[in-house]
Parts: C-alpha cells; structure tokens; sequence
C-alpha cells in the first residue's frame, strides 16, 4: 500500500475530566467509523475508562487502538479517573512522552483538547497539524468571540444589568453576574484559557454539535469569525448499544435494571430527570432547596445527586429534609442515584419527559437528542450560553433563574425552592406552552440522528476532514 492508499491515521489527545473525556473518546470512533486509523493517547489508567468501549469497537473491526504514555515513576497519575478532574489540572508531565510519540509516529494529524495548555505549541514544534477540540458548540464559541471582541460587560452598571452580546444572529442577553468573577473586575470575559484557541495556527476546529442545531452560529463561527471547523455531532449517538451506554464515561453506580424498573413503571413523558454532570459540586444547602421543590411540585424524578461541596466547618451531611428519601421510597415518586448515571439510557427512556440541567455542553446535546424539554440551570464556564441557546433561541426550555456564576471554591443556594418548583411545574405540568417545547425538541432530536447517518450533515463532515488530511499527502 503507498502512502497516498493507506488510511488516514489521526490521533486524539482527550483531556482527563468527564465533560472534555467523554466526547472526544466518541470522536475518535467517529473517524475510526469513517475508515481513519484512529488512536486514543491517554495514560494507563485513564485508559481504563473507555477501554471495553473500545474493545468492542475492535472487534467489530473498526481501526482504533489506545495508546498509552509513560509517567515518570513517582507518579500515580495526572488526575484522579473518577471524571472529577478540574479544567485546571496541569498535565505538562505529558509533553515530553506526547513528543516522542508524535515523532516517532508522525499521524496525518492529532486533535488535542485545549484543557492541554501546553499541547498547541509542543504540537506545533514537532509539526503535526493539529485540530483544536474545546468541548463547545459553535453559539457558546460565537458569544465567547463576541465577548472578547466588543466587551459589552464593561458598559453597563451594574452585575445584574442585562447586555446584549454584539454581532450575533439572535439577540442574546446575559449579565455580568453571569460570568467569571475575573471578568467582573474588568479581566477577559472568558479568561486565557477560554480566549480563542487556535492560536490561528491549528489546522481547524472538530466541533460536537450538528449543523441543523444552530445553523446561523455555525455559519458565523465559519464565516464570519473565519474559524475552519468540522461539526461532526452529536457523538453521543455514535453509543449504540446498552453496554456503551451504561458504561460511558464511569460504570453506573446504581444497577440498571432498576432504574429500568422504575422507568418503566411510569407513564410517557411524566418523568424529571436532574444532573448537574460530571464535575459541578452542589452545596448542600442548594441541594435542600432543590428537595424541597421536588417535593412541592409533587412530579416523578430521577435525581442524580453527584458530587457535593464539603465546607469543612460546617456538619452538612445529612442536607434533606427530615423524612425526605423516606417519603420519596414509599410514595415510588422518584430515584435518588448518588454517583455516577446512565445518562444516555435515562434520557432516551419514553417515561423521561424532561431534563433539569447545568446545560453543561455534552447534556445540553443529550438532552437534544432524547427530544425533551429542559429546566436550564447553568453555574459555571460557558453554560450560561447553552442556556441562552436552549430557552432563547431554540426555545425547548425554561430557565430556573440561576443568575450567579459559581466557582468551585465557594457554591451556595442561589436558586430558592420556589424557582424550583415553578420551573418543574411549568416543564412537568402539561398545558400548550410544553407541548409546544416537545414538539420543537421532537423535530430537533429527529434532526439531530439525520446528521449521524449517511449523507447527514455531520456525516459529510467527518468525511470531508478525512479526504482533506488525505489529499495533503499528494503535497
Ligand atoms: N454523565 C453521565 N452520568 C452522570 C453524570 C454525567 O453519563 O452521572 C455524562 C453526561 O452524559 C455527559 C457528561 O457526563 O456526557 C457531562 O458533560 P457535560 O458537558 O454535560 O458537563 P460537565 O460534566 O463537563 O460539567
């Protein structure tokens, strides 16, 4: 076979945090799946993770390998596996293996996640063309370039003062309460690492979102902000059977039967699923209001309760009302799943009918795709955006009114439990203006597996990316 025959090999250099991790994994299976010689670097026991996802795939046939670098020996790992790992985690202790691989392998490219801050010029030094993955959706990119570019928050006067992003296709409002603190007192909207990327160097942008998603964003994130980028989602549905789904990311730490059980003893549509994703940490006294709501609004749920803030001076542990998991067990109105969830299984399931979300990137799209309505509850990076995209101008959703942009270090109840239970009343409740929502999020999941097939939109991309790294080769 000449060189100009063989497949396309692409590496992918996924970060180590839940949110970044996951789709990326599903990334590069798409490109396997296209016909590309996929490999996964990751560290040995981040491997383990997606490994029998993997595995499967191989023996399938699909061309996709892990490949793992070697850590200095002190050194346990780069971060915890339990997808907790924060965006900030330094994993410079990987550039010089990542190196040696990419010069001893030299792959038609590598798509590195940007939570790599070191990777785009290591990459750059040994010459590889690199594709950017930052974990966004075109909008959410739109409003970060946008805010940037004009910094609307520096002309209003107060945190709570709604500004109009400038540029955009729709009109999209925030506040400055809804950015990081740094951007309060007069630093970058979206701070260094969120800043544009590409350094204008890479070689492109692979994005997981799907065309018909947001096709106004695309085009202006192509067009007019000039960023080359290949929209080849969502991944999600690239997990086909239960084993990949349960397995996603973490095992489940509840058995699936019997969340099917539960499931399936409800009636369509009449359940809320609730997760804030992978990394958010909910303080205890958010997580009372949030029962207490439940509890009022008196709907079916299933609630994922995962990671909880400690305050070390402060004796939180048993946050829920009295009585509460008690009342919820004997009256079957909802499933309480510390830890880890089957998302993608919950979410597809025909008795979820709605989904409160921190419109973390990859649940925003899942939600999409399950066709639900949303309760949207952002807290944190450029979730305030999904939310904008959702509510505004997609129009499948209802904000809870989380006004406050919440850094890890101190979370507290911003959403009261009167917010809580209006917005589940109004997304749960039935009536004209949800059945209006579902059938709008009906046409988008629709949509959104049409992208995935043959001839789909993300389809076509993921293909075209493979014939542009192939035809550089004739170069
Ligand atoms: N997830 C899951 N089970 C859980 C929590 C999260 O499968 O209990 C998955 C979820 O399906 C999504 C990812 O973890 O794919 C979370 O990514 P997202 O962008 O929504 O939020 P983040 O965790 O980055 O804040």
């Amino acid at each position: 076979m000449d060189s100009n025959s063989a497949p396309v090999e692409m590496f992918f250099f996924p970060y180590v945090g839940g949110g970044h991790q996951i789709p990326m994994i599903d990334i590069a299976r798409i490109f396997a799946f296209h016909g590309a010689k996929s490999t996964i670097i990751t560290t040995p026991k981040h491997a383990l993770s997606f490994q029998n996802s993997i595995k499967r795939d191989q023996e399938s046939g699909l061309p996709i390998t892990i490949t793992t670098l070697q850590l200095p020996n002190n050194v346990d790992d780069i971060a915890n596996t339990d997808m907790s790992a924060s965006p900030r985690t330094d994993t410079s202790m990987l550039e010089g293996p990542l190196k040696s691989l990419l010069l001893e392998k030299r792959p038609d490219c590598i798509v590195h996640d940007v939570f790599h801050r070191w990777s785009a010029s290591a990459i750059n030094s040994v010459d590889i063309p690199r594709i950017v993955f930052n974990g966004n959706g075109c909008f959410a990119r739109c409003v970060q370039e946008n805010m940037g570019k004009f910094k609307p928050h520096e002309k209003v006067g107060s945190d709570y003062e709604p500004f109009v992003v400038p540029g955009l296709p729709d009109l999209v409002e925030l506040t400055r309460s809804q950015l990081p603190k740094f951007a309060r007192q007069g630093g970058h909207p979206h701070g260094k690492m969120m800043r544009k990327p590409d350094d204008g160097n890479s070689f492109g942008s692979v994005i997981n979102s799907f065309y018909e998603l947001e096709p106004a964003y695309v085009d202006y994130f192509r067009q007019d902000l000039k960023n080359r980028a290949w929209v080849v989602g969502p991944v999600s549905l690239y997990n086909r059977n239960v084993e990949d789904k349960t397995e996603r990311g973490q095992k489940t730490t509840i058995d699936g039967q019997h969340i099917l059980s539960f499931l399936n003893s409800k009636e369509s549509n009449s359940i809320l699923y609730i997760s804030f994703g992978s990394l958010a940490q909910l303080a205890p006294s958010q997580l009372l209001e949030i029962a207490h709501g439940l509890e009022a609004s008196n709907k079916p749920f299933i609630w994922v309760v995962g990671k909880i803030f400690k305050n070390e001076n402060k004796n939180e542990e048993n946050w829920f009302p009295i009585g509460f998991e008690d009342r919820i067990r004997e009256s079957k109105k909802g499933l309480i799943i510390r830890g880890w969830a089957p998302q993608l299984l919950i979410l597809e399931h025909a008795a979820v009918g709605g989904f409160m979300t921190h419109c973390g990137w990859n649940s925003t799209l899942e939600g999409v795709c399950a066709a639900v309505p949303m309760i949207t509850w952002p807290i944190t990076a450029e979730q305030f955006s999904n939310e904008k995209l959702v509510a505004d101008v997609l129009k499948i959703g209802v904000k809870v009114g989380s006004m406050e942009w919440m850094g890890s270090d101190e979370p507290w109840a911003a959403v009261g439990r009167d917010k809580v239970e209006a917005a589940v009343n109004r997304v749960m409740g039935g009536g004209e203006e949800v059945a209006e929502m579902r059938r709008r999020a009906g046409e988008l999941g629709e949509k959104a597996k049409r992208a995935v097939e043959e001839g789909g939109s993300s389809y076509m991309d993921a293909h075209a990316l493979i014939q542009e790294l192939k035809s550089r080769r004739k170069n």
